[in-house]
């Protein structure tokens, strides 16, 4: 039987998407031969890289003037990029420090320019997300991180500004209804609400590229990989048809509306179980609380090997939580069906019958 796959990433995706990319790997789009052994420059697999770029366009509702690329290197090779792209030789960006993923970006824009980190939830252990604080005005940039998922909190109201406002939005993005419009680059490993590991999707406004003074190497470059459609180098290609399918999938489903009300669903079925199991106790702060992690802790310590036990025989995988925070973490993304949520939350009740 297959598990409940809690996993935070590479993660759950759609059985029927699993099914189709399994038969595209014997025999692709009835050639007799498998999609990750032709040419990316056929019409076939160009046909899937135009098909995933339109349907990236449709689903967050993008106007004219955006590119969509998908390239390589994850969300940490964006971290470089981003600011190699739009930073100025000399320039100065702006950072919201909301865990170790933004952490990691500001390590790699202070490679090149000043970063101010204008604020950081670091004193707890990143559990909630900053507000109240000033958005600084003379930059290049801001940089956000929509979604924590080592801690599980998630941006609910976005930092305003004039400059370009960058999210990473690896682990939400296409979870729920946004005005992307808003944003000047948003980036996101594939693998964690789209696709495969292997490809980086990367919404980049082409207006504010180009400005730098900056020689960028040409991989590193966004203006390469628009010119050349994100084919300058070969692209992955598994990972592209796969979250091309997947974003069919979501597409079919309703969209991004209809995916979001589905979400919050699961989302409020598992906190509300946290809040009322006396056995549990939620590690965010309930107001920034992640409609795609949701991290908990056991009351008692004590009870780690019973509930450990409970969740590997109800057929649960992936919900140990990341080890700078620890007790667990149940990644709830797009393609979770609500029944494996009622599994978990039945293995939690289970728990509290026992003791
Ligand atoms: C997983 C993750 C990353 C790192 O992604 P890679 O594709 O492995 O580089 C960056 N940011 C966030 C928010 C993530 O969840």
């Amino acid at each position: 039987m297959k598990k409940h796959n809690f996993s935070a990433g590479p993660c759950i995706l759609p059985q029927e998407v699993l099914a189709k990319s399994a038969e595209a790997i014997l025999n692709f789009d009835g050639l007799n031969l498998s999609l990750i052994e032709i040419s990316h420059r056929s019409k076939e697999f160009i046909a899937v890289m135009d098909k995933a770029v339109s349907l990236v366009k449709e689903l967050l509702n993008l106007p004219e003037g955006y590119s969509v690329l998908f390239l390589q290197g994850g969300a940490s090779l964006e971290f470089l990029m981003t600011p190699y792209n739009i930073m100025k030789v000399g320039g100065k960006a702006g950072y919201l420090d909301t865990g170790a993923w933004s952490s990691k970006a500001i390590k790699e824009a202070k490679l090149l320019g000043d970063v101010e980190v204008f604020a950081s939830s670091k004193d707890k252990t990143y559990n909630y997300i900053p507000k109240n604080y000033t958005v600084p005005k003379d930059v290049d940039y801001i940089h956000v991180t929509s979604n924590n998922t080592i801690y599980g909190t998630q941006i609910k109201d976005f930092p305003k500004t004039d400059a370009p406002l960058v999210a990473d939005m690896s682990s939400d993005i296409f979870s729920r209804q946004l005005d992307f419009s808003k944003f000047d680059i948003i980036y996101a490993g594939a693998q964690k609400n789209m696709g495969p590991a292997g490809a980086t999707l990367v919404v980049v406004k082409d207006e504010i590229l180009g400005k730098t003074g900056r020689q960028i190497p040409a991989m590193l470059d966004y203006q390469s990989h628009i010119k050349n459609d994100s084919m300058f180098n070969t692209p992955a290609v598994f990972s592209v048809y796969v979250s091309m399918l997947t974003l069919q999938w979501l597409k079919d489903l309703g969209g991004i509306p209809a995916i979001e009300k589905i979400n919050e669903e699961k989302a409020a079925l598992l906190y509300a179980e946290i809040d009322r199991n006396p056995h549990f106790k939620g590690f965010a702060e309930k107001e920034d609380r992640s409609l795609m992690n949701v991290t908990f802790n056991l009351t008692n310590e004590a009870d780690q090997e019973a509930f450990d036990k409970i969740w590997n025989a109800a057929g649960i995988s992936g919900i140990k939580g990341h080890r700078s925070v620890g007790g667990y973490r149940a990644s709830i993304y797009n393609a979770m069906p609500i029944e494996s949520v009622q599994v978990l939350i039945d293995a939690m009740q289970q728990l509290e019958k026992q003791n």
